[in-house]
C-alpha cells in the first residue's frame, strides 16, 4: 500500500525503520497525492450521518460538509467516529501507570562526557526499576533521541497533563548516571496517559459503510510497541472490497 523514502526521517537499524510521526505523515501524504487522492486538511469532523442515507455524510467545525460512500474512522483513541456508531465504549487506562514523553537531541548528548557512551551505537534502549522505565531510539534519521519515561500516578491518568520538571528528574534519580545525564536535559515534557480500548464486538456500522482502524478500535499500552504498526496494517482490501460502490473514500 505505502512506499516512499520518508526522506531525512528514517533510522536504519538494518532491519527495520524507526520514522519520526511528522515524516511518516509527510510520506503517507505524499503517496496519497501521487494516488489521486484529495487531502483536506485542518477540518474537525464533528458529526456524522450514516444511518438513513446510502452515503456517509460528514459536517466540519467549519460547517463544510462531505460525502463518501465509505468512512474510515482512524481519528484516534478519542474517535468522533466511534462515537458515533459505538457510543458505549469508552477508554480506560487499566492502571495508574502513565509516561512521561520527551525528545533531546543526539549532538547534546555527546557533548556529556558522562552521556556520551550511552549512545555509542544508534540502538533502542530499555531501563528498568520495579517501579519506572525508559525506553529510548533513534527518530528523524539519528537527529533525536526519543524517550518515553513510564512511571505510576496514585490514581489513572485520562488526558495529556502539564509536568513539573523536577518530579520527572526525581521520578529516575536513581536510574544509571547516563540515564540521570539525559533526563536533566529534557527541556519540556507532558504526561502521557496508557489507555485501552477494546476488545470490540465489531469494527463497522451495520451497513459496512463505517469503519474504524487503530487506535480508534484497539487503542494498546504503549510498551506493546505495536499501535503504530497495527493501525497501519489492517487489510483495508477485507473492508472495501464487500462494498457494492468503492467511489468516494475519506
Ligand atoms: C507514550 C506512547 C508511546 C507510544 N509508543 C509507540 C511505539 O513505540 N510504537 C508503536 O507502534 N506505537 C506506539 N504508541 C502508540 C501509537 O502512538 C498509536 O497506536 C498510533 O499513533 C495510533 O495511530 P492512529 O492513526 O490510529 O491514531 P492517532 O495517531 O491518534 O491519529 C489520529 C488522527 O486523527 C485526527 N483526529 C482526531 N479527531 C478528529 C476529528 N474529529 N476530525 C478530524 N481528525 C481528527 C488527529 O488529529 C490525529 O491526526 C505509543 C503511544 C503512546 C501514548
Amino acid at each position: 500500500m505505502l512506499h516512499s523514502s520518508f526522506g531525512k526521517g528514517s533510522a536504519d537499524f538494518g532491519c527495520s525503520k524507526v520514522v519520526h510521526r511528522a515524516h511518516l505523515h509527510d510520506g503517507l501524504v505524499e503517496v496519497a497525492k501521487r494516488n489521486g487522492a484529495d487531502v483536506i486538511i485542518d477540518s474537525k469532523v464533528t458529526k456524522i450521518d450514516y444511518q438513513n442515507v446510502g452515503q456517509v455524510k460528514v459536517t466540519t467545525q467549519r460547517g463544510k460538509k462531505h460525502s463518501f460512500d465509505l468512512l474510515i474512522g482512524s481519528d484516534g483513541i478519542s474517535s468522533v467516529v466511534r462515537r458515533t456508531i459505538l457510543p458505549e465504549v469508552q477508554s480506560k487506562p487499566p492502571t495508574g501507570n502513565c509516561a512521561y514523553r520527551a525528545i533531546v537531541p543526539y549532538d547534546q548528548i555527546r557533548k556529556d562526557p558522562v552521556a556520551k557512551d550511552l549512545i555509542n551505537k544508534l540502538t533502542m534502549e530499555v531501563w528498568m526499576s520495579d517501579k519506572s522505565y525508559t525506553i529510548s531510539y533513534p527518530i528523524s534519521a539519528g537527529e533525536d533521541f526519543n524517550m518515553v519515561l513510564s512511571h505510576h500516578r496514585p490514581n489513572p491518568v485520562n488526558s495529556v497533563e502539564e509536568v513539573d520538571m523536577q518530579e520527572l528528574r526525581d521520578t529516575y534519580r536513581d536510574y544509571d548516571p547516563r540515564i540521570k545525564r539525559v533526563v536533566d536535559m529534557i527541556p519540556e515534557a507532558q504526561r502521557w496517559p496508557l489507555m485501552v480500548t477494546g476488545p470490540l464486538n465489531t469494527w463497522s456500522s451495520p451497513s459496512r459503510n463505517i469503519v474504524l482502524i487503530g487506535d480508534a478500535t484497539h487503542t494498546m499500552v504503549n510498551h506493546m510497541a505495536q499501535g503504530a504498526a497495527t493501525s497501519m496494517e489492517v487489510r483495508l482490501s477485507e473492508i472495501v472490497l464487500p462494498l457494492p460502490n468503492h467511489g468516494n473514500v475519506i
